[in-house]
């Protein structure tokens, strides 16, 4: 007699789901999944290596055509400088193995630090408000850290040593975002991971606190925007419509394309404040006022050396 029992696919889980419960259908294709896999901890490892994958080249797919069609060599901030497919190709083998090799490790180790810090991965999802600030927190956090590691990376044996790299290219391009040493991904990377679960971890030691929960859903939706605006400001393009013509403090590429090419100032990553509080901008009267203080160091040190 055949025993055998028919393997249920995804699109079973999905379709009982939609059909039986009253779930969104991104819940619904949420939940399949968990349900499909019937392993926790493979599902969180292989949806976020997905999410990071598809997001990131998905990402930069639409840069490397438009660098293709002349029309928009009128957008190009550095117009003279067009990636070649060579470079690019170099550039696309090196963050493909830093994906495999440093970052895979530290996601499949996702899960169980989530179920630790009790960060929720059942359906339904928090209220869209709750995702939103969330997400809107971890943007501002990531950019303090992003803007002090940074601005380290910058001094003597940090730059000389892991984020030269980086630097390879003065005229970046979208799949240059994350074009770096390992030591620089794991560190800047800490921006991204590591506010979300200090979050969770907060929430879970001080309850009284009453901070809703972090869900799975709200890292991946961080995630992916962060993702989107690293490749963004590494495109090399300004736009009229680009977004920091309308969100004045939005850094996009006409902020750290600067940063590539003078390489110096503009440390921050998605806002302009810390630049501009702290008097790091790359061009302008910051750029002026760095020129006048080291003429006037140079000056005195060659009168002390005169006296
Ligand atoms: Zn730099
Ligand atoms: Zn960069």
């Amino acid at each position: 007699m055949n025993t055998t029992v028919p393997a249920i696919g995804y699109w079973d889980h999905y379709t009982t789901l939609a059909a039986t419960t009253t779930l969104t259908r991104l819940e619904c294709l949420w939940q399949a999944w968990y349900q499909w896999w019937h392993h926790d901890v493979v599902a969180t490892g292989l949806l976020f290596f997905l999410v990071h994958e598809l997001m990131y080249f998905g990402r930069c797919i639409p840069w490397y055509i438009i660098d293709r069609v002349p029309y928009f060599r009128r957008y190009k901030i550095q117009p003279d400088k067009l990636p070649s497919d060579a470079e690019q190709w170099e550039c696309l083998k090196s963050v493909l193995k830093s994906h495999f090799v440093v970052e895979a490790l530290p996601i499949w180790l996702f899960h169980p630090v989530c179920r630790q810090l009790k960060i929720a991965v059942s359906v339904p999802f928090p209220a869209a408000t709750t995702v939103a600030w969330q997400v809107a927190l971890f943007f501002v956090l990531e950019d303090m850290w992003h803007y002090w590691a940074h601005r380290l990376f910058h001094v003597g044996w940090f730059y000389k040593h892991i984020h030269k790299q980086h630097h390879r290219y003065a005229a970046p391009f979208g799949l240059a975002a994350e074009y770096a040493h390992p030591v620089e991904v794991m560190s800047l990377g800490f921006g991204t991971v590591g506010f979300p679960v200090i979050y969770a971890a907060l929430a879970a030691r001080y309850p009284h606190w009453q901070w809703p929960d972090l869900h799975l859903f709200t890292i991946a939706v961080w995630i992916s925007l962060r993702l989107w605006q690293a490749v963004d400001a590494h495109s090399g393009y300004e736009f009229p419509w680009s977004l920091h013509h309308f969100v004045p403090f939005w850094a996009g590429a006409d902020h750290h394309d600067d940063h590539h090419h003078y390489f110096i100032g503009n440390y921050a990553s998605s806002f302009r404040w810390f630049d501009y509080m702290l008097d790091t901008e790359s061009t302008g009267a910051s750029r002026a006022r760095r020129a006048h203080r080291s003429r006037t160091r140079a000056e005195a040190a060659v009168k002390a050396k005169v006296a």
